[in-house]
């Protein structure tokens, strides 16, 4: 195995995890959100995506003869401190929670364009498709986000005005 090729080995390995670490931060914000049903819906079609991703990842690691059970293995690319704000549960945690996944969708688009170079690099043409389509899917959550940071700080505003007790 070439240097090269053993980066994008570990690369896709600290994918995994980091995908694994996504579906952790995602699904219990999804099971504690009360008034937020875009939202909710929202981070529910990206829990499907990311299971899609892990798949994908390991179709690349299988293609390279790369043992899925090796992946156990893999250390967490992230610190705590992302999913650590990814759980937060102050009364603002909704808000909180949009800053938090916009800096995952973030680094999880910086990961698959570094892995989508060395596949590139590689003349791998069917890792860089699969790649790419995760690497589309991370680009529109993030834009999600993006475009939904001010309308849920207003949301909660508003409801925080009209006395309501549900802050999720
Ligand atoms: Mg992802
Ligand atoms: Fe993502």
């Amino acid at each position: 195995m070439t240097d090269t090729t053993d980066i994008f080995v570990t690369g896709l390995r600290n994918a995994h995890a980091m995908e694994h670490q996504a579906l952790s931060i995602m699904k219990p914000q999804v099971s504690r959100i009360e008034n937020y049903p875009e939202i909710a819906q929202r981070l529910q079609q990206h829990i499907t995506e990311t299971e899609n991703q892990i798949e994908r990842l390991e179709r690349v690691l299988d293609d390279l003869g790369k043992n899925k059970s090796s992946l156990k293995d893999a250390a967490l690319s992230l610190g705590g401190s992302m999913a650590a704000i990814g759980h937060t549960v102050a009364p603002d945690e909704i808000v909180k929670n949009s800053f938090a996944n916009f800096a995952f969708e973030n680094y999880e688009i910086a990961a698959y364009k570094s892995l989508l170079a060395l596949a590139n690099q590689a003349g791998n043409a069917a890792a860089a498709d699969l790649l790419s389509q995760s690497l589309d899917e991370e680009i529109a959550m993030a834009d999600w986000l993006d475009q939904n940071i001010e309308a849920v700080t207003l949301q909660y505003a508003a409801l925080r005005e009209s006395g309501q007790t549900a802050k999720k």
